[in-house]
């Protein structure tokens, strides 16, 4: 652990030749970009008569631990539910229907543009927001990230179809994470729907529902018919009012992004869920590596509004850069601050991901041991599901000889740190509808860094797979 003499000079808010003088009298010869070691930045430190704090990331970023907020300032939220099950069993059906059961706002705020997440206002005036997310695999990326946004999770099964793969898979993620679970039996509409059948082959999997002695609540609906979609609102106030849900709305906002995109007209927008304090227009922001400041808030309905609070989905505009999803929203007290914590947040993540990145050797080394070429890329797109659809089609591209390695893989404008990443494995950078920022632009032509554009995907995985072929050489 070693500072340069400048660095701590500005850490302490004294002057670096103060802190050459001083060093001077304790015997030693240093300029001011000169390092020193941890003891004697302490000597240093006390000299000054500056009690010790020591150097870590909290001093520059914003505070990591997780400061709660007085009990006296917390207010009642909305809970917040993931619609999760097999695919076909209705999860988009139903979420669109619970969209319509909104008191307020009726079946008509179906029909104008709005984002996927919304809130609806129950009969019996509960206030429920239901979250747009793409599938089992995001809910547990989110939650690694400490993303931990679902209250209730609603099971969807088909009555006619019974227990699938990714019902089952839905389950275990949903006890992973500890998350209470209620059973929409779907489809009960159909003549061939058997609910009972449902609820006994529920046990085989740890889920019992209540008509078998269970605690997990369940109810028959159908998404379709708009059949006992009051029921099911009914079973999620229950249960949120048991977790007895709650958030401090008088503070400043913090917010998990859902899901984020380049807008061809609006830059970049970030759909986030609100998860203390008010968002308000004008705030300014932290969110990953990217600083920005509040130019509009549009709710469920496509409305602008002024502000937000707890448990609201809502898009905003003003972002400098486009986030990844399960990223948290931080509101900080300035423009300044805002810049400077994302500032520091790029250089650490060049650190370690240079620091990650294996080196053209270690590449070479490890493939050859396990006589598998590695092909190393780097991704960038325009939306998160791009960026999903080429993961997968290019690991459907790997093989016994060569295998493709994503080294990063994310949304928005390729930056520095890509390029970074890129030159330190020799590995292509592919641009899924996005271009290198200017500063990348720059790195690209120093660091010589191939460069792939694309606007079709079978476009990239047909080149890709040429390039993999190239590298095997004709001999393979
Ligand atoms: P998802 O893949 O889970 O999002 O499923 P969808 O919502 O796309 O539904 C798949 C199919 O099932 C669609 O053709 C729906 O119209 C149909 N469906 C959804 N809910 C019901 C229902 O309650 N009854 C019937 N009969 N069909 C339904």
């Amino acid at each position: 652990e070693a500072i340069t003499v400048q660095e701590l000079a500005k850490r302490m808010g004294e002057k670096g030749a103060d802190l050459v003088k001083a060093l001077f009298n304790m015997d030693m010869m240093v300029t001011v970009n000169q390092t020193i070691d941890q003891d004697t930045a302490e000597l240093l430190v006390e000299e000054f008569g500056h009690t010790i704090q020591r150097v870590s990331d909290s001093d520059v970023d914003i505070q990591k631990e997780v400061d709660s907020d007085p009990v006296e300032t917390m207010r009642p939220r909305p809970p917040v539910v993931t619609i999760m099950g097999h695919v076909d069993h209705g999860k988009t059906s139903l979420l669109d229907a619970l969209r319509g059961t909104d008191v307020v706002r009726g079946e008509a705020g179906g029909i104008t543009q709005h984002i996927g997440s919304y809130q609806v206002t129950t009969k019996g005036g509960d206030k429920i927001t239901f979250l747009d997310t793409p599938g089992h695999a995001a809910f547990t990326e989110m939650r690694q990230r400490g993303a931990n946004v679902t209250d209730i999770v609603v099971l969807v099964v088909a009555a006619d179809d019974g227990i699938m793969p990714q019902t089952i898979e839905a389950i275990k993620h949903t006890q992973a994470a500890g998350v209470p679970m209620i059973v929409a039996i779907n489809k009960i509409d159909k003549p061939e729907a058997n609910a009972q059948k449902i609820r006994e082959r529920l046990l085989e999997h740890d889920v019992m529902v209540e008509a078998m002695s269970g605690d997990v609540q369940d109810v028959e609906i159908s998404a379709k018919n708009k059949t006992n979609l009051d029921g099911l609102l009914d079973k999620i106030a229950l249960q949120a009012e048991l977790l007895e849900l709650q958030a401090r709305p008088d503070r400043p906002a913090e917010a998990i992004v859902i899901e984020a995109q380049l807008d061809k007209g609006r830059g970049p927008v970030a759909t986030v869920l609100i998860t203390r304090g008010t968002l308000k227009k004008g705030d300014n922001f932290v969110v990953g590596t990217e600083s920005g400041k509040v130019r509009a808030i549009v709710d469920d309905q496509g409305k602008q509004i002024k502000e937000a609070g707890p448990s609201m989905p809502v898009e905003v505009l003003g972002l400098g850069g486009v986030p990844d999803a399960g990223e948290q929203l931080t509101v900080v007290e300035n423009e300044q601050r805002a810049r400077e914590v994302a500032q520091y947040r790029r250089e650490k993540a060049t650190e370690t991901r240079t620091a990650l990145a294996p080196t053209n050797f270690d590449a070479m080394f490890s493939s050859m041991k396990n006589d598998v070429v590695e092909f190393p890329v780097v991704v960038k797109a325009d939306v998160q599901g791009s960026v999903q659809a080429i993961n997968t089609a290019l690991h459907a591209l790997s093989n016994d000889l060569i295998k493709v390695r994503v080294l990063h893989a994310g949304v928005g404008a390729i930056t520095e740190s890509d390029v970074t990443l890129a030159a330190a494995s020799n590995a292509p950078i592919i641009g899924f509808g996005v271009r290198p920022n200017p500063k990348a632009r720059a790195l690209v032509a120093r660091d010589r860094v191939e460069m792939k554009y694309f606007d079709v995907i079978y476009h990239l995985t047909e080149e890709i797979a040429k390039e993999m072929a190239g590298e095997l050489g004709p001999e393979k």
